[in-house]
């Protein structure tokens, strides 16, 4: 049986459980024979004693050698394992687990997955030379497999790519590789292969030991950063420090990126940790680019403001408590104008943030670093966005205070920045050029609700702004209140500018039909678990706020810790961290 427990990128961590043992994912198999010993204490070996290969789970292990051998999964006959010629072309099962090849019939390996957990995909090895068709293979059997089993790649990690491997959604590696490429030479390190050893102090190499020692040491020890990196949420960018490391991580991951973000998508949280953004291929992270394609696709403006200002990020987040923006918030109050004014923030990777999406993830999780230059493919999706969303939200008049014209080519605007967008003179411009809408047409009197409206629309989709419609805020920041006649709907998450509905709030997502999680019929104590899902809506993601319904009544609201997809497939695990029960 496997179980996921922790979801970041597309990798996960989880359990595969056989009796009364368990082993923690990613996990790394290592080869059990005399001539090779490993330079870390493997939690399951692969051997191949008897001439046939077996996984098994060590019960325990002392001197490197197994006292006494665990439970065995045993490989089908044909297995790949290391390597050979033959391809399965029909998913070869013995007990649970079963061999696919690249040419494997989907539907057949559909058929069989729910008696299955771990699918073991031969040719592996061959696969990985062609970055395109092992990032589309893999995306393609992941996607077959579905979500409860786990997944071995054979022969494919090394030290350096294991992060990149995991977070695609492997779950099972060994030290095939590394023996291989050790029998060469090969010095291996989380930053690449080298023909010549580094210094490095692992055991092995204070020793003075055999290179492939140190070898499995280092794959076994960036493995264990990689379970943590999932663990955390903190994957991603991990995977963009490593794959600066080699040509062919960089390819992989921006074939990933461009032509499956889909498969990406669907299994990105929309709520994680904080990250940095310091590489060209954060422009591609799944995360990033929803944020941006919601802001067409679900984001509405306010309907009073109609005076559109553009404002240049800060390094410090959420940008209003920043000191550049307490400089523009005077600016546009001293204007007098405020009732008129739309402020959005222009910022890469990220693109366009209203200013009541700020806390939104990731607008308050990510550090870039402040140069004041814009790289070309930048400067060319800032403009792209921008005349999208200029051509579905309705202005009277750009404001541009970026100080910067080449972001706006072909949009007519006001420039009011020259040079620093926080010196007097420009902050000065600045209320100059607002003060022009200062004629009180405008008033203050519906603003809360439409920016609850614009959140709502974002978070759930765009029927959610019908739903939310004519609510007032309530109460302070940290602890905002979202009301309507009277009824509590919401409240507003700091951590991540959410709506975090109320039974009451839930409700009118369940009635909307959005985010709604529909149980079998039975008495819920603690949290829900995926065994009582009878279906879920498709666009939920791991983080989302949702509505459970039983019997057509809405009984909680809660948190995803699934999919919409994968909580209907599932069996096990948590499905929802339920926060509010009807009673
Ligand atoms: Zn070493």
């Amino acid at each position: 049986m496997f179980e996921s427990i922790t979801r970041a990128g597309c990798g996960r961590t989880g359990k595969l459980v056989r009796e009364n043992q368990h082993i923690a994912t990613p996990v790394l198999l290592a080869t059990d024979s005399d001539r090779y010993l490993p330079g870390f204490v493997p939690e399951i070996y692969i051997n191949n004693h008897d001439g046939r290969n077996h996984i098994y789970f060590p019960d325990f292990v002392s001197n490197g050698k197994v006292d006494v051998p665990g439970i065995h999964i045993p490989f089908p006959e044909y297995s790949g394992y290391p390597y050979t010629a033959k391809c399965a072309s029909e998913p070869a099962v013995l007990e649970n687990a079963c061999v696919i090849g690249p040419n494997t019939d989907l539907k057949l390996i559909a058929s069989v997955r729910d008696e299955i957990d771990l699918f073991i995909l031969e040719n592996s090895i061959e696969l990985y030379q062609n970055s395109k068709m092992f990032v589309d293979t893999l995306a393609r059997m992941r996607d077959a497999i579905g979500y409860q089993s786990a997944l071995y790649m054979p022969g494919v990690a090394l030290p350096n790519n294991v992060a990149l491997l995991a977070y695609m959604g492997v779950d099972m590696f060994d030290t095939a590789r590394v023996a291989l490429l050790s029998g060469q030479d090969w010095f291996m390190t989380a930053d690449g292969n080298r023909q010549e050893k580094d210094y490095c102090a692992c055991k092995a190499c204070e020793d003075d030991e055999d290179i492939y020692r140190h070898n499995t040491q280092a794959l076994h020890s960036e493995l264990m950063n990689v379970r943590k990196r999932i663990t955390n949420g903190t994957i991603r960018e991990f995977v963009e420090y490593r794959s600066k490391t080699s040509p062919k991580l960089v390819e992989i991951l921006r074939h990933l990126d461009m032509h499956h973000f889909a498969y990406q998508e669907e299994r990105f949280p929309v709520v994680s940790s904080k990250f940095t953004a310091t590489t060209r291929l954060a422009l591609g992270r799944p995360d990033i680019v929803r944020f941006r394609n919601r802001i067409l696709e679900r984001y509405r403006k306010p309907a009073t403001p109609d005076v559109l200002v553009l404002l240049p990020c800060s390094a410090k987040k959420p940008y209003s408590s920043s000191k550049s923006h307490g400089f523009f918030a005077r600016a546009v109050e001293e204007s007098r104008a405020g009732p008129r004014i739309h402020e959005v923030i222009v910022t890469s990777p990220l693109g366009l943030v209203p200013r009541e999406l700020e806390l939104f993830y990731p607008a308050q999780h990510y550090d870039i670093p402040v140069t004041g230059h814009w790289f070309e493919d930048e400067k060319v999706m800032i403009n792209r966005l921008l005349k999208e969303y200029i051509k579905i939200n309705k202005y009277i008049h750009i404001i541009n205070h970026l100080g910067d014209t080449e972001l706006l080519d072909g949009i007519e605007a006001e420039s009011t920045a020259h040079g620093n967008p926080t010196s007097d003179e420009s902050l000065a411009n600045l209320t100059r050029a607002l003060a022009a809408f200062s004629d009180g047409k405008k008033d203050w009197k519906n603003r809360a609700s439409e920016e609850i409206t614009a959140m709502a629309a974002f978070q759930f989709g765009p029927i959610a702004s019908e739903i939310f419609t004519g609510c007032a805020m309530a109460g302070r920041f940290p602890q905002v209140r979202v009301i309507r006649n009277k009824v509590q709907l919401a409240t507003i998450s700091q951590a991540n500018g959410m709506l975090i509905p109320t039974i009451d709030g839930a409700e009118l997502l369940a009635d909307a039909g959005v985010h709604v999680v529909r149980i079998e019929n039975f008495e819920m104590t603690g949290n829900l678990f995926a065994v009582g899902v009878q279906s879920a809506s498709p666009e939920i993601r791991v983080g989302d706020e949702v509505a459970v319904v039983r019997d057509g009544e809405t009984v909680a609201s809660g948190t995803a810790r699934m999919s919409g997809d994968e909580m209907t497939q599932s069996k096990r695990g948590e499905a929802i961290r339920i926060r509010h029960k009807a009673h």
